[in-house]
C-alpha cells in the first residue's frame, strides 16, 4: 500500500525511541519501468533526541516531535528489524504485482553515490547489495527490488530539499469518498506563497488530493515547513488520524543530468535548435525534432500536459531551445518534456504572395524551388516571393507543464530563486 503510511506505524511502534530530524520521503528515477508509481522510499532516525525539538507529526492525537541532534542507541539494530517487519507484513498487499518491499536498518548510511545513482540511474539488486554499510541488515520481500529504494532513502544527503505534509484517513474511511473542502485547497497558493503543485486552475485539477483507495488524505507541498503546517490545519476535512511532515527531495530536479544528451532511463537537457515545424500525432500528442551540436533529438509534449503543448506548437524552426526531460521505457527514443527554455526566437517570415512584375504589375510565376520567379509575358526575373514578418505567439523565457502532468521530482518554476525570465504564450 501506500509507502509513506509505514512512517505513522512506525512512530507509534518505537515510542520509547525520538526521530533525528525530519522522517524523508526519497523519490527515485521516474523513467525506469519496474518502478512503484511514485518510485518513493522512506526513511526514518531514531534515537536518543538532544537539542531544540520540533512538531513534525500527530497518530491519533499524539504529537512526535523530531530533535535536531541525536545520541548513540543501546538497541540492536535486529530489534528494530523484528518490529518493523511485523508492520510491513500487517499491512503489506503482497498479492500486488508490483509490491516488493525491503527495509534497511542499520546504525551508518550508505555513500550518497549510491543516493544520486538510484535517483539519476538505474540500479540493479544486486549491486545494492555490494554498497550496504558494514553492520546493516536487511530483509527482502518476493523479488527483492523494495531494496534498492531502501538503500537510496537512506544515502541522501540534501543538496536541495523541500517539505511535504501528508494527512492520513481513519481506516473505516479507506476506498470511500474523500470529505475535502475544495475552495480551501485553492486558495493555498493565495494564502501560503511558499506551498507549491496545489492545484491547476485551468485543468481544474487538485493535485493535494490522490485518486486511488489509499490511506492518504491529502498531501501539501511547500518550501517551508512550518507554514505547512499551518497550511494543513485551514483545510476543512472528515477528521484525518494522523499526520506526517516529511522532507522530501521533490521539487528539486535531482534527477536532471546536464550532459548534453539523454540516454534510456535517464533525464537531462538538450540544447538545440529546433530542426523542423513542430508536428502533432494521434492522441494529440506534440513532437519537436531538436538538433545538437552531435545529433538530433525528438522530444514529446504528451497530451496529459496539455497547454503546454501549445508552446511547443509555437515553436519554428532555427529557434534555440533547451529542453528537459526524460526517456522512459514506453516510447525509448522520445524524450518526454518537463520543462523548457526558448533561449531565442528567429523572425518568422511567411510568404504572403508571388513576386509582382515591374513591367506588366502581373504576378510572376514560379520557375521551380528555390530557383526564383519570371513573367510569362515579359520574361522579367525576380529572386524572392513577398514575405511578411508573422508576429512571434511565444516570448523567449522558461516554460512548465501544468500542475497535473509534473513529476515529483520536476522543480517547479516558482522554485527558482534567481528571477528567471518566465516565458509567455499569447493567446491566438
Ligand atoms: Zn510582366
Amino acid at each position: 500500500m501506500c509507502t509513506t503510511y509505514l512512517v505513522t506505524e512506525i512512530l507509534k511502534e518505537f515510542e520509547e525511541w525520538d526521530l533525528i530530524g525530519y522522517p524523508r520521503l526519497v523519490r527515485l528515477n521516474p523513467n525506469i519501468p519496474w518502478k512503484t508509481r511514485g518510485n518513493g522510499a522512506i526513511c526514518v532516525k531514531l534515537g536518543k533526541g538532544r537539542g531544540k525539538r520540533i512538531l513534525v507529526s500527530e497518530v491519533k492525537g499524539k504529537p512526535f516531535f523530531a530533535f535536531e541532534k541525536g545520541g548513540a542507541i543501546d538497541e540492536k539494530p535486529r530489534v528494530f528489524m523484528k518490529r518493523t517487519i511485523t508492520i510491513v507484513e500487517r499491512l503489506a498487499h503482497f498479492n500486488m504485482k508490483g509490491t516488493n518491499p525491503a527495509i534497511l536498518v542499520s546504525s551508518r548510511k550508505p555513500a550518497p553515490a549510491q543516493y544520486w545513482k538510484t535517483v539519476r540511474g538505474v540500479v540493479k539488486i544486486k549491486e545494492t547489495g555490494n554498497v550496504l554499510p558494514k553492520g546493516s541488515i536487511k530483509r527482502t520481500w518476493k523479488n527483492g527490488r523494495g531494496i534498492i529504494g531502501a538503500c537510496a532513502a537512506m544515502a541522501w544527503r540534501p543538496r536541495d530539499r523541500t517539505w511535504e505534509i501528508i494527512t492520513y484517513r481513519k481506516r473505516d474511511k479507506w476506498g470511500k469518498k474523500r470529505k475535502i473542502n475544495k475552495s480551501d485547497m485553492i486558495k493555498l497558493d493565495e494564502r501560503f506563497p511558499s506551498t507549491f503543485n496545489n492545484h491547476d486552475e485551468i485543468n481544474k485539477h487538485i493535485a493535494c488530493i490522490p485518486n486511488s483507495p489509499c490511506p492518504v488524505l491529502f498531501g501539501i507541498r511547500g518550501d517551508n515547513p512550518r507554514e505547512l503546517i499551518r497550511a494543513m490545519r485551514s483545510i476543512r476535512t472528515e477528521t484525518a488520524s494522523a499526520w506526517v511532515l516529511f522532507e522530501t527531495n521533490q521539487g528539486t530536479d535531482d534527477h536532471i543530468v546536464d550532459v548534453g544528451s539523454i540516454s534510456l532511463y535517464r533525464s537531462g537537457i538538450i540544447r538545440g535548435k529546433v530542426a523542423r515545424k513542430p508536428w502533432t500525432i494521434t492522441g494529440g500528442h506534440v513532437l519537436i525534432e531538436i538538433s545538437t551540436k552531435k545529433r538530433r533529438q525528438v522530444c514529446a509534449a504528451y497530451e496529459p500536459t496539455k497547454e503546454f503543448r501549445d508552446v511547443i506548437k509555437a515553436l519554428i524552426p532555427g529557434d534555440n531551445v533547451s529542453a528537459v526531460g526524460g526517456r522512459t521505457g514506453q516510447n525509448p527514443g522520445t524524450v518526454a518534456l518537463e520543462k523548457i527554455r526558448i533561449n531565442k526566437l528567429v523572425t518568422d517570415f511567411q510568404k504572403v504572395r508571388n513576386p509582382v512584375c515591374p513591367a506588366c504589375g502581373k504576378a510572376m510565376r514560379s520557375i521551380g524551388r528555390n530557383s526564383g520567379y519570371r513573367c510569362r509575358d515579359c520574361r522579367e526575373y525576380a529572386g524572392d516571393a513577398i514575405y511578411n514578418k508573422v508576429p512571434r505567439t511565444v516570448t523567449t523565457g522558461m516554460f512548465e507543464v501544468p500542475v497535473c502532468a509534473r513529476r515529483h521530482l520536476s522543480k517547479p518554476l516558482v522554485r527558482y530563486q534567481d528571477n528567471i525570465n518566465m516565458g509567455k504564450l499569447k493567446k491566438q
